[in-house]
């Protein structure tokens, strides 16, 4: 990459109603929109930490970002010289690199319900016509809330736990998904870096908390990878050309840009499943989300994303 330029955004988003997460309850989410223009066009990508995640924070992103003065060639050197530091950054200048395909990524992917077992989440999201749900649980939630579920519809069912769980209580968790047909896995049972998943097995069991980019991992098992906290989706691709166990693409409550560029980076992979993207209409309206809500999530094509841009103070 020679020369160039860039310029980003910073953006706070605030949630209609406070997010639970794996390190604890979420207000609002700051993110770094990010333009770059070079030999090859203009590109966009998006830093989008996401709580509980062991990422560079938004401080730091942007503090890299200033240091290199505008200059998208030193960007890039900046970030691929310390990517494994900052795999947010890594992640937005590969969506940057990728924009021309990514802008005319217009597929769609099954995508999983994300629902609350308060309330009729559920029902509505059955409705709508999800067929498969993920469900939050805790070391309260009763088996025959789960087995209430079931009995709404025909579809499968994702349990994630968000590291809640002690060692006793993950090990019944792990029962229940493996007896149940139904359910696909248990996502996060104990907290990261737990010794427990040693013993706990790897059957139906994925990491989500524990998973950032391919370099730190040695599970065997399923990982959830959010592809903006990943890292160089070049080595992420690499990766994922000769491990073949299956992963779950999961969205980290991007704006429209990073929707648009992780929507496309899960379609490249040819076993992408149904994706984690059920993650609009959580904010307060800001106008940052523009991708269609609902079961399938499809990329949109012909978006003008300079107006986008623009658009954001
Ligand atoms: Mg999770």
């Amino acid at each position: 990459m020679k020369g160039g330029f860039f310029d980003f955004k910073r953006v706070r988003r605030r949630f209609r109603s406070p997010l639970a997460t794996g390190a604890g309850t979420v207000d609002a989410v700051d993110r770094v929109l990010l333009r770059c223009q070079s030999e090859t066009g203009v590109g966009y990508g998006e830093i989008a930490p996401w709580p509980g995640f062991p990422s560079e924070t938004i401080d730091q992103a942007i503090e890299v970002m200033r240091s290199a003065q505008g200059n998208f060639s030193h960007l890039c050197s900046t970030v691929q010289a310390s990517r494994s530091a900052l795999p947010c950054l890594a992640a937005a200048l590969s969506s940057c690199e990728h924009w021309s395909a990514i802008a005319a990524y217009d597929g769609a992917l099954p995508c999983a319900g994300l629902v609350a077992l308060s309330g009729d989440d559920a029902a509505a999201k059955i409705a709508a016509g999800f067929q498969t749900l993920k469900i939050k649980i805790s070391a309260e939630t009763k088996e025959t809330s789960i087995r209430e579920i079931f009995s709404l519809f025909a579809g499968q069912v994702r349990l994630d736990a968000n590291g809640s769980l002690d060692l006793t209580t993950a090990r019944t968790w792990a029962a229940f998904a493996r007896s149940e047909k139904r359910v696909e896995f248990l996502e996060q049972p104990l907290p990261v870096g737990h010794p427990g998943y040693a013993s706990l097995g790897q059957d139906k069991i994925a990491l989500d908390e524990s998973f950032l980019t391919p370099a730190g991992s040695d599970w065997p098992g399923l990982v959830v990878i959010k592809p903006l906290l990943a890292g160089d989706w070049t080595e992420l691709r690499a990766w994922r050309q000769h491990r073949r166990c299956p992963v779950v693409y999961s969205s980290c409550f991007e704006t429209a840009i990073g929707r648009q560029a992780a929507l496309w980076l899960a379609s490249l992979d040819a076993e992408v499943g149904t994706v984690g993207f059920d993650t609009l209409g959580r904010f307060e309206h800001d106008a940052r989300d523009r991708h269609p809500a609902g079961p399938i999530a499809r990329g949109v094509a012909d978006f003008d994303w300079d107006a986008f841009w623009r658009e954001i103070s």
